[in-house]
């Protein structure tokens, strides 16, 4: 395993004036429509406070989707998932139906069709410490703004990636704010020219992107890494394991050593942002031909269909 500060340098994509990190970054300046507990509020008066449970710990779950053409997508399956995350952390108090109804009033009223919608929960305000009262009243956060600042950025024809240690916590099937491991290893990978970090466990396997799925191809036959707890599970993995399985593509769920990995014929990322990206460098070489492959782009092109319909109801 290659240790955190020696990454390869992708040729031609490197930037240490900063220009580069700003184009690849995935995150835009200013939020167009901030939800704050219960009301839209100008985003320069969506303030919380310094006792926040969520700024003191990083006691807070998230989700982030999009909208297609004034539609939002897979709203149900991430409330499911936003539920089973709540639950886990014993953050029972925020009501998910409300959430919900919070989400959709607030990309109505942003009018934004192409939109990111990112919502975080935190367990509320309390003097700090770390034991949790039970009574508190959660923070509720949604901002909206248009996603095509972020897809601008990504190539889907093919990106490069590297591999970075998994540092996180043995709870990554919850989708909490406790982003320090992914942070720092997206950056890096970002100074170094790729999009994405592939992170490898201890046992020297892969388990995922920083903040996307990985499948690979190898002897023409599809693979994904397991679910569990060493992953989030990815509603836009969900959705194209269901395309595959249409398309009578088996999925095979194993874990993977790196070695192995590097061998992939085809690598990609899924992610709500990144739809069916083909990774074409892995930590510097050509991931099979170099260029993206036959089942990365049946996906592809399924996943876009799907999105074309509007079908993204969980089965
Ligand atoms: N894995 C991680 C660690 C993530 O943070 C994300 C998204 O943020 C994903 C995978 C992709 O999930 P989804 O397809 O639901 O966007």
């Amino acid at each position: 395993m290659r240790s955190a500060n020696s990454y390869p340098v992708e040729p031609g994509r490197r930037s240490v004036s900063g220009a580069l990190l700003d184009s690849m970054s995935e995150v835009t300046p200013v939020p167009e429509v901030v939800y704050l507990n219960g009301k839209i509020v100008p985003p320069d008066e969506a303030v919380v406070s310094v006792n926040d449970r969520g700024f003191l710990f990083g006691d807070a779950i998230y989700e982030a989707l999009r909208s297609y053409d004034g539609r939002l997508w897979a709203m149900t399956r991430h409330m499911r998932r936003l539920a089973r995350s709540l639950d886990a952390v014993d953050l029972r108090s925020a009501d998910v139906d409300e959430v919900r109804a919070a989400i959709e009033e607030t990309y109505q009223a942003s009018e934004i069709p192409n939109a990111l919608v990112y919502l975080q929960i935190t367990r509320g305000v309390a003097p700090r410490s770390h034991a949790y009262p039970r009574d508190l009243r959660p923070t509720v956060l949604i901002t909206v703004r248009d996603i095509a600042p972020v897809v601008a950025g990504i190539d889907f024809d093919g990106e490069a990636a590297v591999t970075a240690p998994d540092l996180r916590w043995r709870r990554c099937d919850v989708k909490s704010t406790n982003l320090l491991p992914n942070v720092l290893a997206k950056t890096r990978a970002h100074d170094h020219g790729a999009r994405e970090a592939i992170l490898v466990d201890t046992e020297g396997c892969v388990t995922e992107g920083t903040s996307t799925s990985v499948f690979w191809v190898a002897q023409n036959r599809l693979f994904a890494t397991p679910g569990g707890p060493e992953i989030l599970p990815g509603i836009t993995r969900e959705v194209v394991m269901e395309i595959a399985r249409d398309e009578g593509i088996p999925v095979l769920a194993e874990r993977v050593t790196l070695q192995e990995f590097r061998r992939a014929s085809e690598i990609f990322l899924t992610s709500t942002g990144h739809e069916v990206c083909p990774v074409i460098r892995l930590d510097g070489a050509s991931v099979g031909s170099g260029r993206a492959g036959p089942l990365t782009l049946r996906l592809q092109k399924g996943f876009r269909a799907r999105v074309a319909v509007g079908d993204d109801e969980p089965r």
